[in-house]
């Protein structure tokens, strides 16, 4: 449905584009206008859902290509057995695509934005398009009252400063104290995990504005912290909840839909404690298969929204169709 309204738009700035004859200056413009407006959306991707009152908004920041699915996922497996699974799931066993699914909740009060994705940094590469999701989706950069960080690995922290200066301007921001304490800390300085540079010029500049929360901290009503440590030292998940209705935002959590889901015990190269975030995911994924609650996952495809079904071995991804829709 949104492509399509995107595609009517794009449809209807050719259709002024047309129109615009010598001497229809006017024309010219707004179709200049026009043009410029659909560049900077026309691969803008989003989908809005409805949780009891709050309006849940998944954004697209743009999806990055790789090769050699062992190299990240089942890296403890042999590498047959990770392509037999891939092979079995219908997916080419030579690479993958990843998404980065930032998410929007308008409470009706506040908007809290979770992660930012790859911002400048990614913007060559075809990533780091949160803001232009974000006015495609109706909303604007400046109206952002929260913004919560799952964890500070670069894909969630790239946007937060754009050219050195604060992307949402207006915002107060929410993480949590362990993982900012990690990230923080001179020991990480020449680690192989430098993301420490990356904290100090996305994170660190607004910390002064920030709020480091624990396990169990409310961010604003109806929206509450869960610790999931593993994936990275204090990674953090969120419960939604409105009207009853609740739904888990699990960031990292899981970082792909069949390798992570259908084997949670296999090691992921990205998991920075990996017996941990083993043990973390299977705790996730089964209060979530248990309670039948929809979940929103970072890497999950777009519009990386859906259900887990228990199987075997680990959980199958059931995506999203029309559930919010009715
Ligand atoms: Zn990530």
């Amino acid at each position: 449905m949104i492509t399509q309204s995107l595609k009517r738009r794009t449809l209807f700035g050719a259709g002024v584009a047309a129109l615009a004859a010598p001497g229809l200056l006017t024309g010219i413009a707004n179709a200049q206008e026009s043009a410029e407006k659909d560049a900077m959306t026309k691969d803008a991707a989003f989908k809005s859902l409805k949780l009891g009152t709050f309006k849940v908004t998944v954004i697209s920041d743009g999806t990055r290509a790789s090769d050699n699915p062992h190299e990240t996922y089942g890296t403890n497996q042999p590498v047959e057995a990770v392509s037999a699974l891939l092979e079995q799931n219908f997916l080419p066993t030579t690479g993958f695509i990843n998404g980065f699914s930032p998410v929007l909740a308008d409470t009706g009060s506040e908007i809290v934005l979770f992660d930012t994705g790859l911002g400048e940094g990614g913007r060559e590469a075809g990533t780091g398009k949160l803001a232009d999701g974000i006015r495609a989706a109706g909303y604007a950069p400046e109206q952002v009252s929260v913004v919560v960080i799952t964890h500070m690995h670069g894909d969630h922290i790239g946007g937060l400063m754009e050219g050195g200066t604060p992307a949402f301007p207006n915002a107060r921001y929410v993480t949590g104290q362990v993982e900012f304490d990690f990230w923080k800390d001179g020991a990480r300085v020449g680690t192989p995990e430098n993301g420490h540079k990356a904290v100090l010029q996305k994170v660190v500049p607004l910390a002064e504005k920030t709020t480091f929360i624990a396990d169990g901290a409310e961010v604003v009503p109806g929206i509450t912290a869960i610790a999931a440590f593993g994936h990275s030292p204090g990674h953090m998940i969120y419960r939604l909840e409105s009207e009853g209705k609740a739904l888990i935002l699990t960031a990292d959590t899981a970082n792909h839909y069949v390798l992570s889901l259908q084997r949670p015990d296999w090691e992921v190269r990205f998991d920075m404690d990996k017996a941990a975030a083993g043990a973390t995911r299977r705790k996730v994924f089964d209060m979530i298969a248990t309670d039948r609650l929809p979940f929103i996952g970072y890497h999950m495809p777009f519009p990386a929204v859906g259900f887990v079904e228990r199987q075997d071995q680990g959980y199958r991804f059931v995506p999203v169709t029309y559930q919010f829709d009715i």
